[in-house]
């Protein structure tokens, strides 16, 4: 029984003061990621991770938002500070660029995910460390099982070569369908980079078009 529910149970059952418990609350301290049944618990999960050291900077925990049945999960790298203050992901000037990104593909945020490599902000942007995505990987790999995509879009070098598995260069791998687990990936560049490289939309629009395709043929088959 989630948390939430065990609240509502207690104040039908005549409890009118039953506290709101979090969604972590029953999640005993050796719940792995696995474990979750939902985007929901594993947030839970997520929000009480002290397993690198980018927890002991964090103001906030970033899990990921949108529709858990989305078609398209975006990944992008980890959060900025803006999402470090707001908990939630892309919502910096990068994050507005994403929301163009997600409208030109036919949605709107809310139905898509978009979700983190790492879920904590890295000091000064730098990039996630191996071992700090080693020990975010069981909960991404958890939020793409649970949501099941038909696509994930890889946003940047971090994301790309990390759900890719390869070290190639961002030209190597943008553009080119590959798989994560089954579900077809496509990586594009990541939207700061085209802040600073406005040059390079036309490329990512070019792979936006091949993800709205690969969705299209899916429905029609
Ligand atoms: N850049 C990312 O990679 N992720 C965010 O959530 C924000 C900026």
């Amino acid at each position: 029984m989630r948390p939430r529910d065990l609240t509502r149970y207690c104040r039908d059952l005549g409890w009118r003061d039953a506290p709101d418990l979090p969604d972590a609350a029953l999640i005993p301290s050796q719940a792995t990621a696995t474990d979750c049944g939902d985007l929901d618990n594993l947030a839970g999960l997520i929000a009480n991770c002290n397993d690198c050291r980018l927890s002991e900077k964090r103001c906030s925990v970033v899990p990921g938002e949108g529709d858990p049945r989305a078609r398209v999960l975006f990944i992008g790298e980890g959060p900025g500070a803006e999402e470090d203050r707001t908990g939630r992901p892309f919502v910096g000037q990068a994050g507005q660029l994403l929301d163009r990104m997600i409208f030109a593909l036919g949605f709107e945020r809310g139905q898509v995910f978009i979700g983190n490599v790492v879920k904590c902000r890295p000091p000064g942007n730098r990039d996630p460390e191996d071992d700090e995505m080693n020990a975010c990987a069981p909960f991404l790999e958890r939020q793409i099982e649970l949501i099941a995509p038909q696509v994930i879009v890889a946003l940047g070098r971090v994301a790309a070569r990390r759900l890719t598995g390869t070290d190639k260069t961002m030209g190597a791998l943008r553009g080119r369908w590959a798989a994560y687990a089954g579900t077809p990936l496509l990586a594009t560049y990541h939207p700061a980079y085209l802040l600073r490289s406005p040059l390079a939309k036309r490329e990512v629009w070019q792979d936006l078009k091949d993800v709205r395709k690969r969705l299209d043929d899916e429905s029609n088959s």
